[in-house]
């Protein structure tokens, strides 16, 4: 783009400006729409709870081949915690005052993958698995899903390779559920994804193909190959309704989560639920089920880093899919591994523009510092773009958004979703520990 049409661009959109100098920046959605004033959504309620009762029924399975997840029945679901001391010890170090309760959704803990993807990423092999198992006659409806462990669906499935994009977790979460079921499995990462990552996949029997580009080279390579294949099947990240609908489901399980809690979330006390964000494929479904489950009382923010602000520019130009980061100069360059994504989801956007609040963005720093002070307060260790829902309470305060809904702080519940982290060798998440600690090193 040249510099004319850049000044087009700002002119039209003054918070650009900003957002192509790297500077924080955010946005409040004026698209938000109420539930009544939606008419129809490419997904609805009824798909929501269908794929709820399919995770059911995928449990038996799960709870068979994984067997770290026997303790929860092959449910594969995470803890919400309270973290009054990083609420503390954050509160202290910025001289700042939170507002309501902190808590942080530990989705580092999903079992198996370690990640958010588990959610969207199983949830989407195992929906493959089970059209081919029922197109094949190997399995009834109404069967018991465990069988989807039989030899015969293992001798069908080896029959099939599945391809996905990935910068890496996404990459995890398919290779690993797609070896276990008896896929071929090949994924296409971008050149940021870490070598571990890579090694960890090929050692559970994935192809793992590097690229020298991000991640919209990888998928559209991933994609041309896995399709040119009659009996391919692509997860595609850009577009998918089951990762989508995976995701979503999280909803369901934070209301009874919340019940415990004895939490009640209305009018007077909302929900206000930050999510880092990629493609915005994880934050986006979680978002549509949230505002399924708790109405117009869940407040739902993404998170982007300062050098991938994929969806933040998708939805603020209204241009979604068809606008990148490196449009407006901007390089796609970021440690928080899984936020680095220079296109949003066409799928996931134009729902996301009416469900959504907002979208602040994050300095790569800030997500160090924030790793530091988390495992400091709380001994919960997460990757680095997990921790950039953890300021979303501080940054929304700072805005009018709440005297605009007329919402007093004091009754907040804040969520923090921690998108992963579970499987990050102990070197790397020290070297992150000690990366975080030097950067407060001079507030302490
Ligand atoms: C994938 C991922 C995200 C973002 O999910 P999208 O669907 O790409 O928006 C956030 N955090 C982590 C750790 C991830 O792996």
């Amino acid at each position: 783009m040249s510099y004319t049409d850049l000044d087009k661009w700002i002119k039209e959109y003054p918070l650009l400006e900003k957002i192509i100098n790297l500077q924080t920046v955010v946005w409040i959605n004026e698209s938000r729409a109420k539930m009544n004033e939606i008419n129809s959504l490419p997904v609805n309620k009824n798909d929501l709870h269908d794929a709820e009762k399919l995770w059911q029924k995928f449990a038996p399975y799960l709870s068979k081949v994984f067997p770290e997840t026997k303790s929860t029945n092959g449910i594969i679901e995470s803890p919400l915690k309270e973290i009054m001391h990083f609420k503390k010890l954050y509160s202290e170090v910025e001289k700042t005052k939170i507002e309501g309760r902190l808590f942080l959704k530990c989705d580092n803990e999903l079992p198996v993958a370690g990640s958010i993807k588990a959610r969207g990423g199983f949830y989407e092999v195992l929906h493959f698995a089970l059209q081919l198992a029922l197109e094949n006659n190997l399995l009834n409806k109404d069967d018991n899903y465990e069988k989807l462990a039989d030899e015969k669906c293992k001798a069908l499935f080896e029959q099939y390779t599945i391809g996905v994009g990935s910068t890496g977790n996404l990459g995890l979460s398919i290779g690993i559920m797609s070896k276990k079921l008896g896929f071929k499995v090949c994924v296409y990462m971008s050149a940021d994804a870490k070598e571990w990552k890579k090694n960890l996949l090929r050692s559970k029997g994935a192809i793992v193909k590097k690229f020298s580009g991000d991640f919209s080279e990888a998928i559209d390579a991933g994609r041309r190959i896995t399709l040119a294949d009659p009996k391919g099947y692509f997860v595609d990240d850009e577009n998918s309704k089951y990762l989508y609908l995976g995701y979503s489901v999280a909803a369901i399980r934070l209301k009874k989560q919340l019940d415990e809690l004895k939490i009640n979330i209305n009018a007077t006390h909302p929900l206000f639920v930050y999510s880092p964000c990629g493609v915005g494929g994880s934050p986006g479904g979680i978002a549509f089920g949230l505002r399924q489950v708790f109405g117009d009382n869940a407040h739902c923010f993404f998170v982007e880093p300062t050098h991938s602000p994929s969806v933040l520019i998708g939805l603020l130009t209204n241009r979604m899919q068809k606008i990148s980061v490196h449009d407006f100069g901007i390089d796609n360059i970021t440690d928080a591994d899984g936020l680095a994504v220079g296109r949003p989801s066409a799928f996931a956007s134009s729902i996301s523009k009416l469900l959504i609040s907002g979208i602040y963005t994050i300095e790569d720093n800030e997500l160090f510092g924030l790793l530091y002070l988390l495992g400091k307060s709380e001994n919960i260790f997460v990757e680095p773009s997990a921790t950039a829902g953890l300021i979303g309470a501080k940054i929304i305060a700072q805005t009018n958004y709440l005297q605009k809904h007329h919402i007093n702080s004091a009754n907040i519940t804040h969520i923090a979703w921690a998108t992963g982290g579970g499987l990050v060798p102990e070197n790397e998440m020290n070297d992150f520990y000690t990366k975080g600690e030097k950067l407060f090193a001079h507030k302490e």
